[in-house]
């Protein structure tokens, strides 16, 4: 089966196609400044980067310049529309409706719709790319994958946020967790990796990228994530602040004349690493700052990695104990200073490095001694292809 992957941002729209089968990646690329101007990145497998620049006032002529240059004569991966069996849609915000994947009808797209207020930026974007692709490919079947499910599993003591009980009741406030698709797939994968049956594993993933969230796994189940009713809360990340004192955010409010959105935009935006250092929210550009001697890079450096260990030691504490650790997505896959700067806070759980193994880039390895009482590995993410397997698991 080919499936077509799709995850919509407000003004981008990224895209795979992918063969279920030899799990291969027979096309990707994305099409951005949708509703600004539009261009449209486009590669085929073992191919040239295409990149074109045409008008895309909205998601649907960005949808069909997608399958226009899949189809191309030339440089298409397919000889027809014919060949996309399946879309898989990644979805930001299920609520509490969604605990798994699922396939899309009208009632499907009117309950994601009713989680639009927890997730203004991104659910929107999402259906629209549905909507999109509903009216371009009627027939073809399409399943929706969302960020939250896999946390829906978390223990209320672990959901529930400490104000009013009834804020829950009338509007379900509490702690959500994202990047749950890939969560869920790196913690299996480990399990795989080691030998070791899934639902038998204490697992932490550290899935640090841009966005950054930590995840306690315990039997094959989500018991806590350091992400909340949205994105923000949790590790300080490229610009999101993470956890901070409520009365700090009005203090610097007030202080700044700033309202509500305003200030949410710093938290989101302009905080983080890149706002701590004021150099940049990547880490290529950190390490190379701090190695030149920037104080306030070794800073964000220092404070990235002191907050990932304290969640990994709390998710310790939250599952009574930890098998194996695993770092994925940008930092966590490429940064091996970062991974020995977090595990050497981590000593007191018997973990201990192997410094040749951790002085590799992108791949999938052990990265801990034999003798390490705590597992540490390395596990490339891919949200595609577990988009891709989930779709094929409902289509099929
Ligand atoms: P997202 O999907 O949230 O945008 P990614 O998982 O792609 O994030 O991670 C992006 C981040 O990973 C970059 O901002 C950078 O900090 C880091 N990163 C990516 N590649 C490398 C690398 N080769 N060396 C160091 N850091 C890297």
């Amino acid at each position: 089966m080919n499936v077509l992957v799709i995850n919509c941002g407000s003004s981008s729209l990224k895209y795979q196609v992918i063969n279920s089968d030899s799990e291969e990646v027979l096309a990707k690329g994305l099409c951005e400044r949708i509703g600004i101007d539009g261009r449209l990145v486009y590669q085929p497998r073992g191919g040239e980067k295409e990149i074109t620049d045409a008008p895309m006032p909205t998601h649907k002529e960005a949808v069909q310049m997608v399958l226009d240059a899949l189809t191309n004569e030339k440089t298409g991966a397919l000889k027809s529309l014919d060949e996309i069996d399946a879309i898989g849609h990644r979805i930001v915000h299920g609520g509490e409706k969604f605990t798994a994947s699922t396939l899309i009808n009208d009632e499907v797209i009117a309950t994601v719709e009713e989680c639009n207020d927890l997730a203004p930026l991104h659910n929107p974007a999402n259906i629209i790319g549905i909507n999109a692709c509903r009216e371009l490919m009627p027939s073809v079947p399409m399943v929706g994958v969302f960020d939250t499910a896999f946390h829906q599993t978390m223990p209320k003591e672990a959901y529930m946020y400490g104000v009013p009980y009834e804020y829950y009741e009338k509007y379900k406030v509490r702690k959500y967790g994202f990047h749950g698709t890939s969560h869920s797939f790196v913690s299996k994968r480990v399990a795989e990796v080691m030998g070791k049956d899934y639902n038998s594993l204490k697992t932490i993933v550290c899935h640090l990228g841009n966005g950054a969230s930590i995840c306690a796994v315990d039997h094959g189940k989500s018991v806590d994530t350091s992400m909340g009713l949205s994105p923000l809360e949790g590790l300080i990340m490229g610009t999101r602040s993470g956890d901070i004192d409520p009365s700090a955010v009005e203090f610097i409010a007030n202080k700044e004349g700033l309202d509500m959105a305003g200030i949410l935009n710093v938290l989101n935006k302009k905080s983080g690493v890149e706002g701590i250092s004021g150099v940049s929210s990547d880490f290529r550009d950190l390490e190379k700052a701090a190695t030149e001697g920037n104080e306030r890079a070794k800073l964000a450096i220092d404070m990235f990695a002191y907050r990932v260990a304290k969640y990994v030691g709390s998710y310790a504490a939250a599952m009574n104990g930890v098998d194996v650790i695993c770092f994925t997505a940008g930092i966590g896959e490429n940064t091996g200073f970062i991974r020995k700067k977090v595990c050497d806070r981590l000593e007191f759980l018997g973990i201990t490095l192997d410094a040749a193994a951790n002085d590799t880039h992108g791949e999938e390895i052990k990265i801990s001694t034999d003798d390490s009482k705590v597992a540490v590995y390395v596990i490339p993410t891919n949200e595609e292809l577990a988009i891709a397997r989930e779709t094929v698991a409902l289509v099929k």
